[in-house]
């Protein structure tokens, strides 16, 4: 991301502003800040939801925007979940997951459930509607579908929000685990420190929609800092 800059039409002040990162393939990336400070706007910008004022979004070695160019979300490749999952109340588990792949055939759609629902460890919930799971099932379940397309970037905003605090340490430690399975890049943000120490390779954080700090967890809070439930697993791939 390069100069990246955003102002709301109804605004007199920029949102996210002479903002610049790289990010690595393969890591979580963290971004930590106050509420208002610009995370979802800026994810909203990654996702292709807004048209940015200013500056360049490259994943790899495609461009997804710049002065002169703007690739719409669905051809991005980039899967994002949101605070309230965003499920469909209307369909099954397995309906769900299925919906990003649309352009698969029948054969690969169905394996492709099956190896998304073992990852998160949801087997034989497929025929269950988003009602009648538990807010972790849930939110595994908008996991999974952000990951059935195999997206190069997951993007997450406050997944865990509305979680309570033992299911929401269980939960980041699954994500993190399955997160380095895939080997998928992923961008995640919260304004919850020890969510941010817990997940991340690298920690962001944004102050009035700029970076005010960028370090490994170690840098940012310290190698006091408790990071014993960081888990180290090695890539699939
Ligand atoms: P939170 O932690 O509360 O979710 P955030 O860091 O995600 O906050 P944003 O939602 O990105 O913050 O908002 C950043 C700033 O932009 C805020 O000052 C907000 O009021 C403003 N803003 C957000 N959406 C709009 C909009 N549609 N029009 C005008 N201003 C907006
Ligand atoms: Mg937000």
């Amino acid at each position: 991301i390069r100069d990246l800059q955003y102002r709301y039409s109804n605004s007199d002040h920029l949102t996210i502003n002479k903002f610049n990162l790289t990010i690595n393939k393969g890591e979580i990336t963290t971004i930590l800040g106050e509420s208002g400070s610009g995370k979802s706007t800026l994810l909203r910008l990654i996702a292709g939801l807004e048209m940015p004022s200013k500056g360049n979004i490259m994943v790899g070695d495609d461009c997804m925007c710049s002065q002169s160019k703007f690739v719409q979300p669905e051809r991005r490749g980039i899967g994002m979940v949101f605070q309230d999952y965003a499920l469909f109340p209307h369909m099954t588990v397995s309906e769900n997951i299925k919906f990003g792949l649309v352009k698969w055939s029948r054969k690969d759609k169905k394996a492709r459930l099956q190896e998304v629902l073992e990852l998160v460890n949801l087997e034989g919930y497929e025929k269950r509607y988003p009602y009648e799971l538990s807010g972790g099932q849930q939110q595994r379940v908008a996991l999974a579908r952000a990951l059935a397309p195999k997206p190069k970037l997951l993007l997450f905003d406050e997944p865990f929000s509305n979680l309570d605090a033992d299911l929401q340490i269980k939960i980041r430690e699954e994500l993190r685990k399955i997160l380095k399975t895939t080997g998928v890049t992923s961008i995640f943000v919260t304004h919850d420190q020890e969510d941010a120490q817990a997940l991340a390779d690298r920690i962001v954080i944004l102050r009035g929609g700029e970076v005010s700090q960028n370090g490994t967890p170690e840098e940012i809070f310290g190698t006091d800092c408790d990071i014993s439930d960081r888990i180290a697993v090695k890539p699939r791939v």
